[in-house]
C-alpha cells in the first residue's frame, strides 16, 4: 500500500467501464422503503434535520444495498412446507400487491409491515415466519389465522423474490475464473461490510476487510490482498479509503455497493492502481438512482453534499418513490 499526497485528488484512468447492475426492491422491502421514505419527507419538510440524517437517510440508503441492513430477521430457518409463487396465480398476486404497497396492510399475526409476504386463498396476509410458527402449533395446523378456513399446501402463495445485491455480487464475481482474479468492494456501512463479509464467506470467496471504524480490520489487509496470488476479494470502507488516501496497488475488479455521486465514484476507483472494471449496483426506482444523477443535476458544487436543501429537495422528491 501507498499512501498518495495529501489533498491531491487522483483521477482513474478514463478507459475503465463503468457498468450499471441493477437490482430490485421485492414487495415487502418497497412496502418499509416506502415507509421510510415519507418519514424522511415529512423530516425535511419540518426541518427536522437531526432525525433525516442521522437516522432516516442511513436506513434508506441502507436498505437499498440489502434488505437485511434494515431489519435483521432470521430467516434460514426451514420451512415445514413449500408455498407456491404468488406470480403463478394472477389475481392473489395483484391483490398482494395492492393491498402491501397502496393499502399498508399490516400481517394480521405481528401486526407489523410483513417480511415476505405471503397470501391465502382466502385473501390473508401473513410474513413468512409468522405463519410458519402458526404452524408450529399442532392445534393451528391447516388454519387461516385471520379467518380460520382450511389452509393446505396450495393454498399459500409467496410473494417473488427478485435477486438482491448480494446474489448480483455473487454472479458477478463468478463470472471472472481466472485463478489470480481480485475484485475491490466499496461501501460506507459497516454493517454492509460484515454482511456480505459473512455471506461471500459462506459462499466459498477469500475474503478481507478494511476499515477502521469499529471493527478492528487494519492496513496489513490490503498488503494482504495485493500479495496473495489466489482468487480474493476486499472489502472496503470508502470513508476510511477516502480519509486515509489509500492506495491499493492491484489489476481488479472494482464494485461499488450503495449509490454514490460520479465525482465520489471516480475518487474511489483511483484509489486502485490498475483497475480492471467498474460495477456500480444500484436498486432501481429508489433514492439510489437519484444520488447517481447528482452530478449531473448540480454541476457547479464541488463540495455540495446532502446537507444542501436543494439537494435533498431533488432527492425526496415524490416521483423518486416508485
Ligand atoms: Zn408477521
Ligand atoms: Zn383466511
Amino acid at each position: 500500500m501507498e499512501v498518495s499526497p495529501p489533498h491531491k485528488r487522483r483521477k482513474h484512468n478514463k478507459d475503465v467501464k463503468f457498468t450499471t447492475h441493477f437490482a430490485q426492491l421485492s414487495l415487502t422491502t418497497r412496502a418499509h422503503y416506502q415507509t421510510l421514505f415519507e418519514e424522511s419527507r415529512i423530516c425535511f419538510t419540518e426541518k427536522n434535520y437531526k432525525e433525516l440524517f442521522l437516522r432516516l437517510l442511513p436506513k434508506l440508503r441502507k436498505i437499498c444495498i440489502h434488505f437485511k441492513l434494515y431489519k435483521f430477521e432470521n430467516d434460514l430457518v426451514p420451512l415445514q412446507f413449500e408455498q407456491q409463487d404468488v406470480s403463478t396465480n394472477l389475481k392473489l398476486e395483484s391483490i398482494l400487491t395492492r393491498r402491501v404497497l397502496q393499502e399498508k396492510v399490516d400481517c394480521s399475526i405481528c401486526l407489523s409491515t410483513p417480511s415476505h409476504a405471503l397470501i391465502t386463498r382466502c385473501t390473508h396476509i401473513f410474513c413468512r415466519n409468522c405463519i410458519r410458527k402458526w404452524f408450529a402449533c399442532a392445534r393451528n395446523k391447516g388454519l387461516c389465522p385471520y379467518c380460520r378456513g382450511l389452509l393446505t399446501i396450495d393454498d399459500m402463495f409467496s410473494e417473488t423474490r427478485p435477486d438482491t445485491k448480494l446474489e448480483i455480487l455473487m454472479k458477478l464475481l463468478r463470472q471472472d475464473t481466472s485463478t489470480n482474479s481480485k475484485s475491490v468492494i466499496f461501501t460506507r456501512y459497516d454493517d454492509a461490510l460484515c454482511y456480505f463479509h459473512v455471506h461471500l464467506h459462506h459462499a466459498g470467496f477469500n475474503c478481507l476487510i478494511y476499515t477502521t471504524k469499529k471493527l478492528k480490520y487494519c492496513e496489513n489487509s490490503i498488503q494482504k490482498f495485493e500479495n496473495s496470488d489466489g482468487p480474493v476479494v476486499l472489502l472496503v470502507d470508502f470513508e476510511t479509503a477516502r480519509r486515509k488516501q489509500i492506495l491499493i496497488n492491484a489489476e481488479c475488479r472494482v464494485f461499488l455497493l450503495d449509490a454514490c455521486r460520479k465525482s465520489i465514484e471516480e475518487e474511489l476507483v483511483a484509489r486502485v492502481t490498475q483497475p480492471v472494471s467498474v460495477s456500480r449496483l444500484i436498486s432501481e426506482n429508489t433514492i439510489e438512482d437519484k444520488i447517481l444523477s447528482l452530478d449531473e443535476t448540480f454541476t457547479e458544487t464541488d463540495t455540495l453534499d446532502f446537507y444542501d436543501d436543494q439537494v435533498l429537495r431533488y432527492l425526496l422528491d415524490e416521483d423518486s418513490t416508485i
